[in-house]
């Protein structure tokens, strides 16, 4: 028997090897071209060695990377491997230190020369002539941040080997005098999962077709790392460990040069050189002009190779939060981006195939030449930034005379987490221990305060220090943007809604952050410490009744969460109170001892789950609230529910949102939750979970996974929704009451009607002189009548319209909270949120709006005045833009439109952020009402369930 079937066996393998043609031709015969030129060293191995194809043909894995490096550590004495991080998946990340045996020696006295020339406040100008006579040339050659931009990485493997390895007299002499830091896969899980893409849509014959599946991956797709972060959108932000590892050494080591190697489109050619306009104003208009220098011997050199290139082009630097943030530093940032070629080749509109291995030349190309130019120009480049530094610190540059404040706050996680992000930049930052009283501050809103009080532990961060282009760039309110260049972007945007600008206008960290702050035109220097994180006070008493953790600190949702999933019952309480003495903001979470009976040690688990979270406990004898606060047995201290959570995921979704929605889960809570192919709407058993996400995207929900999901919300569940995905539910029937602003037109009187009654029922100042008259009173104004404009349905539409060309990509706009939503939960009144084109929510019916855009700023003197649908009640301005480019139209548009909002629909609830709450995991202040809307969801907004 056993027999027999091997027989079978053997006879099906061979007929299927028949039946497998020889492929018509061979990508590696596509380019003759030879990279690694034969004049090497024996005893260091050749790539060939750790690749099962040969050299640049393919793509090679990051083990295969991580194999050569190790070997060659061992080989030669050229170089030297630092491992820097750990990516999430463990793989490691490496920065190859090459440089003469020397040199290699002595990299620390090398590091601490460049530390000495980075600070002028320490050096002097003799002492830095002698320091760049002596220094070596220092560059950062950095690939393939984005996984499927795989030629870089090979192009890297090669470089490393060329320079190892190589008998060249002129490498030898660059080696003298260069210290080259090769970082050669920067995303090694994005790579590896590409890698796996290529393995799996690989077929006999080669594919050249750009849109098949070998080249373009499956969703994730191979860009981003585990949790789908763009790494190239992290550099200041900080949020993902390659950033964090890779950050730290290049700050520690301040290359001249750092070089970030990509590809882009499939039919495009190949991009360097410096950016175009808009380019950051804290930048050193030097690095301009070397960035020139640099782009014109690699344009040679491809004229040389008959290889097409091109400079600038859309290429531009505003957003702080590519690799180029080391601009802001001093360090020249270079990019590279060849067109993708995957690992076959690519054919073009003239016919003609680009091979893989042609585009992983042209990355090697570029590295040795941009080495050749650094070296050619080092000394040089140390002098201009020599004046750089000195400039930075000096007292009379444009940073000499300006501070900024982030005002104290009781929210410490969020405000250590800021202070972290600051520190990993070598920004200095301090704090007063007393109040300190300065003129002119200029507020987040754009008010000025002629007179202001800076309360005592806020955290100070004089803008005179010698990271000061940084220090501004993340941390002034509006990035400056020429005329010239907003003219052409409104006239691109008025023409076909197209954009200059290639990422957010807006990135001020204390927005982000949502932490209010100001800027003082003064260097404060005086009763200053150096800033430490304020004490957390574990004070757990076995025989408390109560422990609490107050709202205002964004750990407290974790604590909360962390203690459900461990089974605890937990309460929140609603609104601020007073408990033996411990004053306890609204949505702080308190654990009843008596709501536990069964619970064995509840207060050693109270103590773990706290001291993992870094979060201060009170612990409360008595459950008295003093007068009108809150008591324990009363209706504001509200039972949570362990909440069970599921994100809809894959295909339609945006991978960006999903992802940091998972990793939101992952680092801000660290509970269990299910990631879910949204196909699975229709057929699975939702019953499993009680709280919903719907990160952005568009996904192919049909109508009966649909009306799956709203059943399923009827019952009780918990539906969140973001930006695109709240699109698509305010534009479906029978998914609740929320509409979008351009299907509400013939509704506007009755939106502006219940907008005036939620604002005028907040009003403090309301005339009740006639309360008690029993005659009619026929001269009553009300809101709407007090301005005489007013827009048809028609002129609506028409406003819309070219309004809608104009809205932001990516500003920072203010929202107002409404401070009795639980979903406000340690928000400040006014909540800075990130704003692109989003869907412009309309809440009516059931739907309330739990953050609204714009601020009501008190103007005694001012009018009722009318924009669009609604209206600005007497009394008051609206203020909408905050950073970034904000369009007066699209001021208009959004203004008074909801940004989050909730409706309770049967026994459950749907839940919309018009935006991306958890924006690259660094938009703080909305990930918060997010974190409130998951943990807190299904115990405060749905009926609570009974079992009998
Ligand atoms: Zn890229």
């Amino acid at each position: 028997m056993h027999r027999y079937i091997l027989i079978i066996f053997i006879f099906t393998l061979d007929i299927n090897a028949n039946t497998l043609m020889n492929p018509t031709s061979l990508s590696k015969d596509l380019y003759q071209e030879v990279i690694l030129d034969d004049n090497y060293i024996d005893s260091v191995d050749h790539p060939n060695e750790f690749l099962d194809f040969d050299y640049a043909t393919r793509v090679a894995t990051p083990e295969q990377i991580t194999s050569a490096l190790k070997s060659w550590a061992n080989q030669s004495d050229r170089l030297k491997v630092i491992e820097y991080a750990r990516s999430h998946e463990n793989r490691p990340l490496h920065a190859v230190f090459i440089s003469s045996p020397e040199n290699l020696k002595n990299l620390n006295s090398i590091k601490d020369k460049i530390s000495q020339l980075a600070d002028a406040r320490i050096t002097n100008d003799r002492k830095a002539k002698t320091l760049i006579n002596e220094l070596p040339a220092v560059a950062w050659m950095a690939y393939s941040i984005h996984g499927n931009e795989t030629s870089g990485a090979d192009a890297a493997l090669g470089v490393i080997y060329h320079l190892i390895a190589s008998k060249d007299d002129d490498i030898l002499e660059l080696l003298d005098d260069m210290v080259i830091i090769v970082d050669p896969v920067m995303n090694p899980d994005g790579r590896a999962r590409f890698a796996k893409n290529l393995e799996q849509y690989r077929g006999t014959a080669p594919n050249y077709d750009d849109q098949s599946l070998i080249h373009t991956g499956d969703w994730p797709y191979g860009r981003t790392n585990h949790y789908y972060y763009d790494l190239n959108r992290d550099w200041v932000y900080l949020t993902q460990p390659e950033t964090q590892g890779r950050v730290s050494l290049i700050n520690e080591w301040k290359p001249q040069i750092l070089v970030d190697a990509h590809e882009m489109g499939a039919q495009d050619t190949f991009m360097t050189g410096p950016a175009r306009e808009p380019i950051n104003k804290n930048v050193d208009y030097d690095l301009i002009k070397w960035g020139n220098v640099f782009a014109k011997d690699q344009g040679n050199e491809f004229d040389r190779r008959n290889w097409r290139f091109y400079t600038g082009e859309w290429h531009e630097d505003l957003y702080p939060g590519y690799s180029f943030y080391v601009a802001f530093r001093g360090t020249l940032g270079i990019l590279y981006e060849q067109s993708r070629m995957a690992e076959d080749g690519v054919r073009r509109p003239e016919g003609t195939i680009q091979s893989y291995k042609e585009s992983v030349h042209h990355q090697f190309v570029s590295t040795m030449i941009n080495l050749d130019t650094l070296k050619n120009n080092s000394k040089s480049m140390y002098e201009d930034y020599w004046d750089g530094r000195k400039y930075n610190v000096s007292s009379n540059s444009k940073y000499s005379n300006r501070s900024y404040v982030v005002l104290a706050n009781d929210n410490n996680g969020r405000i250590n987490a800021l202070a972290e992000k600051l520190k990993a930049q070598d920004i200095e930052i301090y704090k007063n221990n007393k109040p300190i009283n300065v003129s002119n501050a200029l507020k987040q809103n754009g008010v000025t305060v002629n007179e202001y009080t800076i309360p005592t532990g806020s955290m100070i961060i004089p803008n005179n220090q010698p990271e000061a282009p940084l220090v501004s760039a993340i941390l002034e309110f509006d990035a400056e943007i020429d005329d010239e260049v907003l003219i052409e972007e409104k006239q691109k945007r008025i023409k076909n809604g197209s954009s200059i600008m290639y990422d957010t206008t807006a990135f001020n960290f204390t927005m982000m952050f949502g932490l209010p702050a100001i800027t003082v035109p003064q260097d404060l220097k005086d009763n200053l410490t150096n800033w430490t994180p304020s004490p957390e006070s574990l004070e757990i008493n076995q025989d408390a009744v109560i422990w609490a953790v107050d709202g205002k600190d964004d750990r407290s949702v974790a604590f909360a969460a962390r203690l459900l999933e461990q089974n605890v019952q937990v309460r929140i309480i609603d609104k601020n109170s007073t408990l033996s003495g411990h004053d306890l903001s609204r949505g702080s979470v308190a654990v009843i001892a008596m709501d536990n009976p069964s619970y064995n040690n509840l207060h050693k688990t109270i103590k773990t789950v706290a001291t993992d979270l870094d979060i201060s406990v009170v612990s409360i004898e008595s459950g008295f609230g003093p007068k009108e606060l809150p008591d324990w047995g009363g209706r504001h201290f509200r039972l949570l529910k362990k909440p069970q959570i599921a994100i809809l995921s894959h295909s339609g979704f945006s991978s960006y949102d999903v992802g940091v929605s998972w990793w939101s889960l992952d680092h801000h809570l660290g509970i269990r939750h299910s990631q879910l192919n949204s196909s699975l709407t229709g057929y699975g058993d939702l019953r499993r979970y009680n709280t919903i996400i719907l990160p952005s995207g568009n996904p192919d929900l049909s109508d009966y996974a649909k009306n799956m999901l709203m059943d399923w919300v009827k019952q009780g569940g918990t539906l969140i929704a973001n930006n695109r995905s709240t699109r698509t539910i305010i534009s479906s029937d029978g998914m609740g009451s929320v509409k979008s602003l351009n299907t509400t037109f013939d509704k506007s009187k009755s939106y502006n009607i219940d907008l005036m009654r939620e604002i005028y029922s907040l009003e403090d100042n309301i005339d009740i002189s006639d309360a008690n008259d029993n005659k009619v009173d026929t001269e009553i104004t009300y809101p709407w009548e007090t301005s005489d404009v007013t827009y048809t349905k028609e002129q609506l539409e028409m406003r819309d319209k070219w309004q809608s060309t104009l809205m932001p990509s990516g500003a920072i706009v203010s929202a107002r909270a409404d401070s009795e939503n639980w979903l406000t939960f340690g928000a400040e009144d006014v909540v800075p949120v990130l704003y692109g084109n989003y869907p412009i929510l309309m809440t009516g019916g059931n739907s309330t709006a739990a953050l609204r855009i714009g601020e009501l700023i008190p103007n005694k003197d001012s009018k009722t005045k009318t924009i669009n649908w609604s209206q600005i009640p007497s009394g008051y301005d609206l203020n909408v833009r905050m950073s970034g480019l904000v369009w007066p139209e699209a001021s208009q548009r959004i203004a008074n439109s909801a940004y989050l909002t909730r409706e309770k629909i049967g026994k459950g609830q749907i839940i919309l952020f018009s935006g991306e709450p958890n924006f690259r995991g660094s938009a703080r202040g909305t990930n918060r009402l997010w974190l409130n809307a998951v943990i807190y969801g299904s115990g405060l907004g749905t009926n609570p369930l009974v079992n009998p």
